[in-house]
């Protein structure tokens, strides 16, 4: 069977910026006192995914094509890399309640045993009607019915969208137990979100993960899984679909 992924290539490169450029500040001693934490990241790269334009391509068996040209490539990781930098100010100016902003490997569950390290999930919401941020509203991340346990409290579920956060959720799930490493297994979740003014969203997605030896303790993004964004409408519209069109 033939695998066809739709694969934005812009967001690749966004993440692998905005790890650079945080790695780079801390390695300077960090002398602004910017906090680079997990959440700092990833809120920084959704500021600067949501600034972008995607681009798209068809990756097939993991072989991606791509018709960039190498000037224009330069051109688009030079804007990035600006957009990062702005990005940083604004989340270290904004930085979300909440949230500790603590390096979570110091509090973090250490399993010694082998584990699916389920990637951080990402998405966004927004209103339907008027394509608004979602704000002050309570979204759930479910596995088999239940709520899914954070990697450390650091981390929230259910998670409560704030005003000044563009609509932008995430969530770190606990590593789950695997019987020995280097096993695939496909873990289906679900976005549910319910609100007094809306239909409730119920989005059902699959992450496949391979099993590693031990749990990752250190956030990367180069593990997010990125959700695609998700609408509200209030009831009576047709929305079965929650997905962009
Ligand atoms: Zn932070």
């Amino acid at each position: 069977m033939e695998m066809l992924n739709i694969h934005n290539t812009v967001e690749d490169l966004v993440f692998a910026e905005v790890e650079e450029i945080f790695n780079s500040i801390e390695e300077s001693g960090n002398p602004d006192q910017i906090c680079t934490c997990q959440q700092c990241r990833i809120d920084t790269a959704c500021f600067v995914l949501n600034r972008t334009k995607p681009r798209y391509i068809i990756s097939n068996r993991g072989v991606a094509r791509t018709e960039t040209q190498p000037f224009e490539q330069q051109q688009k990781e030079a804007d990035i890399i600006t957009l990062v930098h702005e990005g940083i100010r604004q989340v270290n100016h904004n930085q979300r309640p909440f949230f500790s902003h603590k390096d979570s490997s110091e509090n973090a569950v250490s399993f010694e045993k082998p584990v699916f390290n389920i990637p951080t999930i990402i998405g966004r919401l927004f209103n339907g009607l008027n394509f608004a941020p979602m704000a002050d509203i309570t979204i759930e991340l479910r596995h088999e019915g239940k709520l899914v346990e954070m990697k450390d409290q650091n981390w929230q579920n259910p998670y409560h969208l704030v005003s000044n956060i563009e609509g932008t959720y995430t969530f770190w799930s606990s590593p789950i137990p695997a019987e020995a490493a280097g096993i695939y297994r496909i873990f289906e979740f679900a976005i549910q979100i319910e609100a007094p003014d809306f239909e409730r969203v119920h989005h059902v997605f699959n992450i496949p993960v391979l099993s590693e030896l031990k749990a990752v303790g250190s956030f990367s993004l180069g593990r997010t899984f990125k959700l695609p964004d998700l609408f509200m409408f209030p009831p009576g519209g047709e929305g079965e679909d929650n997905l962009a069109g």
